[in-house]
């Protein structure tokens, strides 16, 4: 589907006809170019401007629009207003990425993806800021700039290090998990539409009495779970870099809209204190014996963006953004990402990026007092841009969106609390011993291979003891893997 400008003269910006778009005014035949030429100038400034900086993480996306519709009745637990009533349907906008590489890295590699997901309620906006693993490699935000600079360039010699990333991972126990699930089969999924989504994190819901509960998503992917390999990921990465993408945007031209099945876990509050993991951390799950997933919902992509740069590069989600009867939890990861996703995208895309149809409530308007800034397109007109004021217009509501959480203590630096089965091992452990015999072979191969290049043994080492214990077996397979390609 290919939008066309309206036929007519070809213009400048200021929309004066433009006579030639193939030759520069120049001083004579064969003379230099003139800066009275407005029309090239216009070109050249504008085409050095196409660019706003790439994402940090999740650089390289693709996105498109679709449907949440409510499968069960969830009242009892939230009183989001989107998800309540069995049947009703909500636009959303999801952005799929991968983590580490840079816009135009290739899709087929080794690597978490993004599930971002903005569902335009009456509310206003919600976005669930996701992965396509339950789990991450850190539990605390202060931790994350030293993790990335680990997967991105080292500063010397340009290129992702594998002593960087494993000298990270091995002094960092807690990822264990996840690199765990990384190395796993469905550590390169085939496509975006055949891979789970999970938001990860603990959030709150609190019902119309105004109790709260956690809860954690997940989106099971109704087309089913599909992989790549080692040896075809890096064949399909270098034949078709872009091979997510237009996965993505093919099948649904063609009709063929994928579709996941939403479910979520929940937890009463007061089981939290006394959980045996916990349930703020984000290197773990909540087993599925421990809170059974609820069926909630069905989230359906049916429509391609019309134009990439305006409604992917351009979107912005913030897992800030809630609405009433959906909080945080917590969970340290959460709370330092509700501050670093909008301040990303205010350097990124500016202080009125979400004003841009992409970002901005479709099912609701924003009625804000926050004005001017750079590319403010002048909406409020000469509405007063203050509060309270004798001229009406908006005013607070004095709802709170969420329940208030107790906490006690001094502060401090202080590591989460520990419950009864936490440690950094036993999830990875119970992972290695759920997968197939031909999972764990894979499993140990994609590690080994990556070990094998650190430079120094003790980093090696480090690296190994963690899996070591995470599973006897798991350690002493990949040791005498790594021992194996390094000779
Ligand atoms: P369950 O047996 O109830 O659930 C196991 C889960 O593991 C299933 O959801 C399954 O997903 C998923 N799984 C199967 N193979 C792999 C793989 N190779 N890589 C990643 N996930 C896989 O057990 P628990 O709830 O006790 O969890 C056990 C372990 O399973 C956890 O330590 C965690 O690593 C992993 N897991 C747990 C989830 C949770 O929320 N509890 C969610 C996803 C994974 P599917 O049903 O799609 O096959």
């Amino acid at each position: 589907m290919t939008d066309q400008i309206p036929a007519g003269p070809l213009t400048t910006e200021a929309g004066a006809p433009v006579a030639d778009n193939q030759h520069s005014q120049v001083a004579g035949v064969g003379g230099p170019v003139l800066i009275q030429d407005q029309h090239l100038i216009e070109k050249l400034a504008h085409f050095n401007r196409e660019r706003v900086p790439e994402r940090v993480v999740h650089a390289r996306g693709a996105g498109a629009y679709g449907t949440f519709t409510v499968t069960a009745d969830v009242t009892p637990y939230t009183r989001a207003a989107f998800l309540s009533e069995i049947g009703k349907e909500t636009e959303v906008f999801l952005r799929f990425s991968t983590v580490a590489g840079n816009l135009g890295a290739a899709d087929a590699v080794r690597d978490p993806r993004g599930f971002a997901l903005k569902f335009y309620t009456e509310e206003g906006n919600y976005d669930l800021v996701g992965n396509n693993t339950p789990i991450f490699f850190i539990k605390d935000a202060i931790k994350f700039p030293d993790f990335i600079h680990t997967q991105k360039r080292d500063p010397y010699t340009g290129s992702q290090e594998p002593d960087n990333v494993w000298d990270f991972w091995g002094l960092s126990p807690e990822s264990t998990h996840q690199v765990t699930w990384l190395f796993g089969d469905r550590g390169i999924p085939a496509s975006y539409r055949h891979m789970n989504g999970y938001g990860s994190h603990t959030f709150q819901w609190t019902n119309a009495a105004g109790e709260a509960f956690w809860v954690k998503y997940h989106f099971k992917t109704d087309q089913g779970i599909r992989n790549l390999t080692a040896e075809e990921a890096a064949v399909l990465a270098g034949q078709d870099p872009d091979s997510h993408q237009r996965d993505l945007r093919v099948s649904i031209e063609n009709g063929d809209f994928p579709s996941w099945t939403v479910q979520a876990q929940i937890m009463p509050v007061a089981d939290a204190p006394t959980y045996r993991f916990n349930p703020f951390d984000l290197t773990k799950v909540w087993p599925h014996a421990d809170y059974p997933p609820i069926e909630i919902g069905r989230l359906e992509l049916n429509r391609n963006p019309r134009n990439v740069f305006a409604e992917v590069e351009q979107s912005i989600f913030s897992p800030h953004h809630f609405v009433p009867g959906i909080g945080p939890s917590p969970d340290n990861m959460l709370q330092g990402r509700l501050f670093a996703y909008g301040d990303a995208h205010r350097y990124r895309v500016g202080i009125n990026a979400d004003q841009l149809p992409v970002n901005r409530p479709h099912a609701t308007e924003a009625r804000t007092h926050g004005r001017d800034g750079h590319a403010y397109d002048g909406r409020h007109g000469g509405a007063k841009n203050y509060e309270p004021n004798s001229f009406g217009g908006p005013a607070q509501t004095d709802q709170p969106l969420w329940a208030a959480t107790t906490v006690s203590g001094v502060t401090g630096d202080h590591p989460a609390p520990s419950h009864a089965e936490d440690d950094d091992y036993g999830q990875a452990g119970t992972l290695y011993r759920l997968m197939s015999e031909d999972e764990k072979e894979r499993l140990i191969a994609n590690l080994a291979g990556s070990i094998a290049q650190v430079s120094r043994d003790d980093i090696a080492e480090r690296a190994i003891e963690n899996f070591r214990r995470a599973d006897e077996d798991y350690g002493k397979r990949l040791h005498a893997a790594v021992q194996a390609l390094r000779g």
